[in-house]
């Protein structure tokens, strides 16, 4: 069988799954029903069945309270997306159904394992949120190779598509759930995040509850009725109107037959009006992408191009803002299929790197690097040459370097005269050109005799040197004993050391006496490892559909 490594775009509407085929060329691998893409919805149909994409989408209207949507909104936050059966799921087990749907059934397509991945999701999500994406691959039996920004990914596809000039793009993606903008300066040789913004909570959903509440004036105006629309009928709007939504981007006027609580209505709704009733939500994109275009300017880039990822970014009004606003025509980048087919040249490299990479260390075991940490392996499980040699790639075997940035900053808390305060160690948007960044500073005992030293650590989104204290963004607490006999202002030293996963090491060194702690930072939010295992067991034992 012919080994091939895949891209997932595990989106917050629509995921999609792709390839590097023997011919060098990233080909989006269809779901069995046909389609280059797949809802992302996950709908509980059984104790041991799952449906998945489009069917589960319209089981929603049937079956609201055992399906799911939007669940990469939840990644890294909650404990439980849904409850089925008397069973709370986790974003990450409901992600892993959707992972699984569009694995097997690619599986079948191109009669091939689908084993090592590489998975996307959005520049701001941090620790917890990359590895609660993480653990949906482990859960759904995948081997993931590395998780990777959704706008770089579109950005390795972009540059792999065309030799070129050193460029600084603005990647524009408006999702089904979520709005990103990232600033990238890509050449042949490399692709650097200059830096990266979004609202996680702004997306093509939006427009649709704007249409549908606009509908649900009209049926009111129409028909007199007074009601509440029940579950049913809510649902049925929303299909409606995102199906509405998206036909008003190639029609001036569509029509939309609504029935509820036995009566009926026949609305019609413009582009004019579907421009007027959303661009307060257009608006809040907009600002976005002028914050980060201020922060790139900072950093003394201009922008050169605009590209378009994302499935709402097919809404005329998204180019006619920008145009409007910059003065420049952006480029639309296969907005469905641009994330997944970069992905997918992104597990060419990693698979490719980590094979050359692979050598028994000092004590004979074979080890191998991936996304900065070294790990064992099993030598065999690395020999599978691939379908494709990167040589036929359009890059022609340059691999182009990955150069990330930092998307949240990292704290710690300091004594101040008057109190306490976060002291920001990295900070977001810093480049990170070797695949991590370390940042070590020194710090003194408050107190004489101190026993030990907390080193308190927080995960946000503040740029300043100093920010308040919000026990809301603690990501975790690592404590340096010490011998207890140390002087006030004695000198420790924090070490900060980041990795392109958002992995934080934190060590702490007392520098008088040598004595030191090191700790692995976690989100509150991220599953325990025998969870995880857990998990992956039960999930063996769902059969997906
Ligand atoms: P994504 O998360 O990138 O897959 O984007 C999915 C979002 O794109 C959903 O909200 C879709 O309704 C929206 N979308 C897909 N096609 C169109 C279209 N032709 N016009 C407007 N929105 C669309």
């Amino acid at each position: 069988m012919a080994k091939y490594v895949f891209g997932i775009d595990l989106g917050t509407t629509y995921s999609c799954i792709a390839y590097v085929d023997e011919t060098g060329r990233a080909t989006v691998v269809n779901n069995s029903e046909g389609t280059n893409t797949t809802p992302s919805v996950v709908n509980f149909a059984s104790p041991n069945q799952v449906v998945v994409g489009q069917v589960a989408k319209e089981n929603a209207v049937i079956d609201p309270n055992n399906t799911i949507s939007l669940v990469k909104t939840l990644m890294g936050k909650s404990d439980f997306a849904t409850n089925y059966n008397g069973e709370d799921k986790s974003p990450e087990e409901v992600s892993a159904y959707i992972l699984r749907k569009v694995t097997e059934d690619a599986s079948k397509l191109i009669d091939a394992e689908v084993k090592d991945v590489v998975i996307t999701c959005p520049a701001y999500f941090g620790t917890a949120e990359r590895t609660a994406t993480k653990n949906a691959g482990i859960i759904a039996g995948l081997n993931v190779l590395e998780i990777i920004s959704e706008p770089t990914a579109a950005a390795l596809y972009y540059g792999c598509a065309k030799e070129q000039d050193e460029k600084t793009i603005l990647v524009f993606d408006l999702g089904g759930g979520t709005f990103d903008v990232t600033i990238m300066s890509i050449s042949s040789e490399k692709i650097e995040v200059v830096c990266s913004d979004g609202n996680h909570e702004l997306g093509g959903k939006d427009w649709d509850e704007a249409v549908m509440r606009y509908l649900a004036e009209e049926f009111i105006a129409q028909t007199g009725f007074d009601g509440e629309f029940d579950e049913y009928a809510q649902q049925d709007m929303r299909l409606k109107a995102e199906k509405a939504k998206q036909q008003l981007s190639s029609r001036e006027e569509v029509p939309v037959m609504l029935d509820a609580a036995g009566l009926r209505a026949r609305i019609s709704l413009s582009r004019d009006k579907f421009d007027e009733i959303t661009s307060t939500l257009l608006g809040e994109a907009i600002d976005k992408t002028d914050a980060a275009i201020a922060v790139a300017k900072d950093k003394g880039y201009a922008i050169d191009e605009i590209l378009l990822v994302g499935g709402s970014t097919r809404m005329p009004q998204v180019t006619e803002a920008l145009v409007s606003r910059y003065g420049m025509e952006p480029k639309i980048l296969e907005p469905d299929e641009a994330v997944a087919k970069g992905a997918a040249i992104h597990a060419v490299n990693v698979y490719v790197n980590n094979q050359k990479s692979l050598e028994p260390d000092a004590a004979g075991e074979t080890t191998v690097t991936v996304g900065g940490t070294t790990k064992e392996i099993n030598a065999d499980d690395y020999k599978e040459e691939l379908a494709v040699q990167p040589e036929m790639m359009s890059i022609g075997g340059k691999t182009q370097k990955v150069v990330v940035a930092t998307t949240k900053s990292f704290a710690v808390e300091v004594s101040v005269n008057n109190g306490s305060v976060c002291h920001n160690m990295i900070i977001k948007n810093q480049a990170m050109p070797d695949g991590s960044i370390s940042v070590s500073e020194e710090f003194g005992t408050k107190d004489a005799n101190q026993e030990n030293v907390e080193i308190v650590v927080y995960e946000s989104d503040f740029m300043d040197e100093n920010f308040d204290i919000d026990p809301d963004l603690v990501l975790g607490t690592a404590t340096l004993e010490l011998s207890g006999d140390l002087p006030a202002r004695a000198p420790i030293e924090v070490t900060f050391t980041l990795n392109t996963e958002g992995i934080l090491e934190v060590s702490g060194v007392d520098k008088t006496t040598n004595r030191e702690v090191h700790a692995t930072m976690q989100s509150k939010g991220i599953m325990a490892v025998e969870k995880v295992d857990e998990l992956k067991e039960k999930s063996k034992k769902m059969v997906v559909m």
